[in-house]
């Protein structure tokens, strides 16, 4: 079927009102992904109000034979949410969509719209009393529905577990255009097959998320942060293991910095703290304490004494108030901004057993170095979670575009080969998207590929959602 656009934009304006129809103007708030590395061109924007606003919107285009790419914050890594450049699909933002439709205190969950950001989600939820324990460095953009749908990891994983974890139940508009209800936020559900989890992390490939049953925690009674200093990997892994023995579930944040990745952040924030000397590694500690303050700090320093006896880390610095800590944060938070400063890079968001990452890296780096002489990595990433941030930045003064056109590919060949070697993950948290598709075709197992093909074909036979992105 050729697409006839004027009618389909017509009837676009009829579902969701012609100012909420966006096909004239600037639209690169929609169509250039945050890496700048994708720009698309969409047939029309649309910002549907409502779930049921979001069903004629899809039904629209099933009938007019036009694909929908769902955008929430637009702060995707692997250019998944921005149009392809045939200007006939539609982007269908879910950023009106920012509702708390519920906050059930004495079931610990809330019910929200996709399109609400996750900061305000955190606010709103302290408001209460409670914790919403999913936090990254694009919450103050990023939207919940696209942490559903890229299955969101961030800074608090090992505590409380990525996006899939926090999420109890979903609302999604499916590829017909019907609306699939699951938001009760219950615990155990064993009626059949999980459709919520196979939602999650699908990013926009089998249907809409509209909504989403989220879970709560108690608030700590306080919260404890520090940076550390270790000669190599080896002591940073040897550092996580002591403070999981001393401090359980308590260990909410285990991060790891490489020297380069805080030399790119003092480089281009040069106003940001610098608390302890520079050193090969820096970890940032996170430590949340159900008893008060003193006990906590107690433990926290403790734990720092013992690793400075056992010669683990060289220096470390706790954070002495809220104000510091958040600082602290911030520096690791600015990692990915410095980098963007820099230039454009070959990333990688890797998964890896946490004992072999010191074999991983000492390999790895050596071989890219003699590969590509020059290159400078910026590592970086969740230790805690065996997640790390590989990246690849050309060398000093050398175009960062042209270097990225020319290498990528021989780059991203050495990182995953090494990644497979040591039986680990090339996509930890990020997705795949249009980056990594011919990745996971490669990599990925034929049978793992044919059962993700079924549910694609079963749940999407006209492959119009976000299509291209995947599979
Ligand atoms: P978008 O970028 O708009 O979309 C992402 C994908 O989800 C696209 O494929 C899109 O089609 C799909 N999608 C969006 N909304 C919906 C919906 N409602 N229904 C169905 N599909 C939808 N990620 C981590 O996991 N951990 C991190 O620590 C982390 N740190 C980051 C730091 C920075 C500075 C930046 C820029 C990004 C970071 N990210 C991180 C990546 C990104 O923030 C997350 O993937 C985030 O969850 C994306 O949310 P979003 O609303 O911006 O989604
Ligand atoms: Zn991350």
């Amino acid at each position: 079927m050729t697409m006839d656009a004027a009618a389909l934009i017509d009837a676009l304006r009829a579902a969701v009102g012609a100012p909420q129809v966006l096909v004239d103007g600037d639209l690169s708030a929609w169509e250039l992904d945050w890496r700048k590395r994708w720009r698309g061109k969409a047939l029309a924007v649309v910002r549907p109000g409502s779930t049921a606003e979001v069903a004629a919107v899809v039904k629209a285009c099933a009938a007019h034979g036009a694909s929908v790419v769902p955008q929430g914050g637009n702060t995707g890594l692997v250019g998944g949410g921005v149009p392809d450049d045939s200007g006939t699909q539609v982007l269908l933002s879910l950023s009106r969509m920012n509702r708390v439709r519920a906050i059930d205190a004495a079931n610990l969950t809330m019910t929200v719209d996709a399109g609400c950001v996750l900061q305000v989600l955190q606010q709103q939820a302290d408001d209460a009393g409670l914790l919403l324990p999913l936090s990254l460095a694009a919450e103050g953009s990023c939207t919940i529905g696209g942490n559903l749908a890229t299955n969101a990891g961030g800074t608090q994983v090992l505590r409380y577990g990525n996006a899939r974890e926090l999420c109890l139940g979903l609302e999604v508009v499916t590829a017909d255009g019907e609306v699939w209800d699951g938001l009760a936020g219950l615990r155990k559900d064993n009626t059949g097959y999980d459709l919520r989890d196979l939602f999650i992390g699908s990013e926009g490939t089998l249907g809409i998320i509209t909504a989403a049953t989220l879970k709560l925690h108690p608030k700590p009674a306080a919260s404890l942060t520090a940076l550390a200093a270790c000669a190599n990997l080896a002591q940073c892994v040897a550092l996580l293991a002591l403070a999981q023995s001393r401090l359980g579930p308590g260990l909410t944040g285990f991060e790891v910095m490489g020297d380069f990745a805080l030399a790119l952040v003092h480089r281009h924030f040069p106003q940001l703290p610098r608390p302890l000397a520079p050193a090969p590694w820096t970890v940032l500690l996170e430590y949340a304490d159900t008893e008060g303050l003193d006990t906590a700090r107690t433990r926290f320093e403790s734990l720092l004494e013992a690793a400075l006896e056992q010669a683990l880390i060289g220096d470390a610095a706790v954070a002495e108030s809220l104000a510091q800590s958040a600082a602290l944060w911030h520096l690791r938070e600015s990692i990915p901004l410095a980098q963007a400063e820099e230039g454009l890079n070959v990333k990688h968001d890797i998964a890896l057993p946490v004992s072999a990452i010191p074999a991983f890296c000492e390999r790895t780096d050596a071989a890219l170095r003699e590969a590509y002489p020059g290159v400078r990595l910026v590592n970086f990433g969740h230790l805690g979670d065996g997640n790390l941030h590989y990246n690849v930045q050309a060398p000093e003064g050398t175009p960062a575009g042209a270097f990225l056109a020319a290498h990528e590919h021989g780059i991203n060949r050495i990182v995953y080969d090494a990644v497979q070697a040591f039986d680990g993950s090339f996509s930890a948290e990020h997705g795949i998207g249009a980056l990594k598709r011919d990745e996971l075709a490669e990599r990925k197992s034929p049978v793992a590929l044919k059962l993700m093909r079924a549910i694609k074909q079963a749940l999407d036979p006209q492959n119009r959602m976000n299509p291209g992105r995947v599979l």
